[in-house]
């Protein structure tokens, strides 16, 4: 068996065991590891990664904002630590995957799955934009689920904190597909108004199976997210209050986009909405009963 062990402040040693591994990222691999009955996600990383100040300088800042966050809809931030190789961020463990794999599994999602998961997208965004942090990576690869079922919002690797009311932002960043317009003509710096593009794009996506902007070049879709060329196909049925809510947010101009606000109380989300999914609908479609 695999440990690592953490050296406390108290300089006592707490042992975790090493266990599955869970996935890999831009720097960091990530396995499960437990303490007694507790079970974490640890995110690893290694020093050698870190020798350029302005990498460390990033983490630093990931691991900040996120250890601020407290929120049913934020992965929870439990703790880090390092040792001689590596620095851990244990993290609250997801043990359903993400939205990426379970619509690779199931195509496309029904109505009534978009508005659960949406609902619970848009109560994190909330929290976060209330305490001033946009996500600015927003995708379906960062939006785990628990064993619960619940949604949890991750990897704050390029989130940013803002210090001052009406601060603008001015860093190209983001993945391709959910990068919102005003990111690309940098000219009048962007905000919070991102996050609500991006969340337009994970609508559209979890109910048509691709995102608006594909193609199979970058340049080319970013063209395609400045011009807002975009189309509903006509063989995927999906009802006018869906179509009316993502061309609402996927508006060029930030300051015309809807707001947070306006989305919770949109026509998609009247009807009853089930607070949660059951397990089944991680490979089968909710029965319609
Ligand atoms: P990236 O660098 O791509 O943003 P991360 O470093 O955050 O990714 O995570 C790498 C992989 O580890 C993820 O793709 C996922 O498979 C897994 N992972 C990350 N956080 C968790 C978590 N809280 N629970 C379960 N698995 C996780």
């Amino acid at each position: 068996m695999d440990f690592v062990e953490e050296v406390c402040s108290d300089n006592t040693v707490r042992q975790y065991i090493k266990g599955k591994f869970l996935g890999k990222g831009g720097f960091a691999k990530c396995y499960e590891f437990s303490f007694g009955e507790q079970l974490y996600a640890s995110k690893i990383i290694g020093k050698s990664t870190l020798t350029r100040s302005r990498t460390r300088q990033k983490l630093m800042s990931e691991i900040k904002i996120h250890k601020s966050l407290q929120h049913q809809n934020i992965v929870g931030f439990h703790k880090y630590f390092e040792d001689d190789e590596n620095v851990y961020i244990l993290l609250e463990l997801c043990t359903n995957q993400t939205l990426n794999e379970l619509l690779k599994r199931r195509k496309r999602l029904t109505e009534l799955e978009v508005q659960c998961y949406l609902m619970q997208i848009l109560k994190a965004l909330s929290y976060l934009h209330k305490h001033k942090v946009i996500h600015r990576d927003l995708k379906l690869g960062n939006l785990f689920l628990s064993d619960k079922m619940e949604i949890k919002l991750g990897d704050f690797g390029l989130a940013s904190q803002l210090e001052f009311e009406g601060e603008r932002k001015h860093t190209i960043c983001g993945t391709p597909n959910y990068i919102a317009p005003e990111i690309l003509e940098s000219k009048y710096g962007h905000s919070f108004e991102v996050d609500i593009w991006s969340f337009g794009v994970i609508a559209y996506t979890l109910l048509i199976g691709k995102p608006p902007f594909e193609t199979n070049d970058v340049k080319k879709t970013y063209r395609r997210i400045k011009m807002n060329a975009y189309q509903f196909p006509e063989h995927i049925i999906i009802s006018d209050e869906a179509k009316s809510l993502i061309s609402q947010i996927l508006v060029i101009d930030p300051s015309k986009r809807l707001t947070l606000d306006e989305i919770k109380n949109h026509e998609f989300f009247k009807g009853l909405i089930p607070e949660l999914l059951p397990l089944s609908t991680l490979t089968c479609p909710p029965s319609s009963q």
